[in-house]
């Protein structure tokens, strides 16, 4: 693979990033995913929103013009050969020369990497007609989730657990409602209304769950932002997932209990059907 470091593509393994980089000592940077779908990027707008937003919310400097970003991103997909797949992109604070708490002074340049991962099928994973099954854990993460930092830790810890449980995904709760997946945004469907959590600290702010939000306010389905439980969770009549890299994932499982009868519902499906359509007219 070539890769993108600091404004060269380099093959991977020549790829360089000091020892000091707090984005390696201290998780001191931000990142985002834009998934690719026949050779588009899709929702790069959003995604660039997002990144501006995360960066804003740490100081850390936005190293390159929006169009310089997709200059990049299309640049990485032609010298990877890549159709369908994601682009990584993570900006951290950089290399101050020595580990401190203390942050570099302002101008110290952030560390700017991207990659690509070829995803072929990417639109048409299998799993999309059986859905997934989650689990539910308790969400340890810090109180600003908003923020799309590379802390992941326990996000992996929780993806860890799920596997050992047998399960694709946990669902992360905290004061009783669920909070998100691991990496994505969680949903249920009760007699018709679209069921998720309201945009806070507390969660991330999904790029494709506004676009989903959106596809289904204008078609007409009931969209209410509010927290829910496991127990509410359990006896929905759907539930699914939203992500950059997943689309719209159906959950059919959540621990014990399966959902809608342990099938893939209607409402997941369409909303899965009209994500991939509209959001690959948007594609850039
Ligand atoms: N929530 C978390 C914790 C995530 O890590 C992600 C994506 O990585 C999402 C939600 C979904 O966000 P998006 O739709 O922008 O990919």
């Amino acid at each position: 693979r070539t890769v993108y470091v600091n404004g060269d593509y380099v093959p991977e393994d020549q790829a360089q990033v000091s020892v000091f980089d707090r984005g390696f000592l201290m998780a001191d940077g931000v990142y985002e995913v834009v998934s690719v779908l026949g050779g588009k990027l899709i929702d790069f707008d959003g995604h660039m929103v997002r990144l501006k937003r995360s960066l804003a919310e740490l100081s850390i400097t936005n190293p390159l013009t929006d169009e310089a970003f997709l200059t990049a991103h299309r640049e990485l997909l032609t010298r990877n050969a890549i159709t369908d797949g994601l682009v990584y992109l993570q900006v951290t604070r950089g290399n101050p020369g020595d580990r401190d708490f203390v942050y570099p002074p302002a101008d110290t340049p952030p560390t700017l990497i991207m990659f690509t991962q070829a995803k072929p099928g990417l639109a048409d994973a299998p799993a999309a007609k059986t859905g997934w099954s989650v689990v539910s854990v308790e969400d340890l993460r810090w109180g600003r989730r908003d923020i799309k930092t590379v802390q992941l830790l326990y996000p992996s810890m929780a993806k860890m657990e799920a596997r050992a449980r047998g399960a694709d995904d946990a669902w992360m709760v905290e004061d009783g409602h669920v909070t998100e997946g691991t990496s994505n945004n969680a949903y249920i469907v009760k007699n018709g209304t679209i069921i998720t959590r309201q945009l806070s600290h507390d969660i991330l702010h999904g790029i494709t769950r506004a676009a989903v939000l959106r596809f289904a306010r204008e078609a007409q389905m009931k969209v209410e932002e509010r927290p829910f439980t496991i127990t509410e969770a359990q006896e929905a009549d759907e539930a699914f997932i939203t992500s950059a890299s997943s689309f719209v994932m159906p959950v059919v499982r959540i621990d014990d209990a399966p959902i809608g009868g342990g099938k893939v519902g209607p409402v997941a499906t369409r909303l899965r059907e009209i994500y991939l359509e509209e959001s690959l007219k948007l594609g850039v």
